[in-house]
C-alpha cells in the first residue's frame, strides 16, 4: 500500500452555534489542509498518482472556500455546519469524486483540516 500526502491552506470565515462558546461569535481560520490518498498499484512511471493532478484538483476544490464566509455557502447548511470537521469530509468527498474520474486506483483515505497549530479534524474515509 502506498500513500501520498499534499497540503495547502485557505482563509475564510465561519460561525458556529456552540452556545456561549468563543466560537459563536463571527471569526476566521487559516485553515491547513492535509489530504492523503492510498492505492496499492503503482503505473507505469512507478508512481501512485501524478502530485500534479492532486494538488490542481485540491485547487479546485479550495477555491470554492477561499476567502469566503463558509456560513453562506450552499456547500454548508445549519445541520451541515462548517465546523472543521464538515470542512475535512467535504474537501475529502468532492476529492474523491474529481479522482473518479482520473484514471487511478488511488483513493482519498483521510482528509485533515488544522484550524490551528494545536487543533484539527479529520475525515477519514471508510471506504478507502
Ligand atoms: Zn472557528
Amino acid at each position: 500500500m502506498f500513500e501520498l500526502k499534499v497540503i495547502t491552506d485557505f482563509a475564510a470565515a465561519h460561525q458556529l452555534d456552540l452556545t456561549g462558546r468563543k466560537c459563536e461569535n463571527l471569526h476566521g481560520h487559516n485553515w491547513k489542509i492535509e489530504v492523503l490518498a492510498r492505492g496499492k498499484k503503482l503505473d507505469k512511471s512507478g508512481v501512485l498518482l501524478d502530485f500534479g493532478i492532486i494538488k490542481q484538483n485540491l485547487k479546485n476544490v479550495i477555491n470554492r472556500l477561499d476567502h469566503k464566509f463558509l456560513n453562506e455557502l450552499q456547500l454548508f447548511t445549519k445541520e451541515i455546519p462548517p465546523s472543521s470537521e464538515n470542512i475535512a469530509r467535504y474537501i475529502g468527498l468532492e476529492m474523491e469524486k474529481l479522482l473518479n474520474k482520473e484514471k487511478t486506483e488511488a483513493t482519498i483515505s483521510k482528509v485533515t483540516a488544522w484550524e490551528s497549530d494545536n487543533a484539527a479534524a479529520s475525515w477519514i474515509n471508510s471506504a478507502a
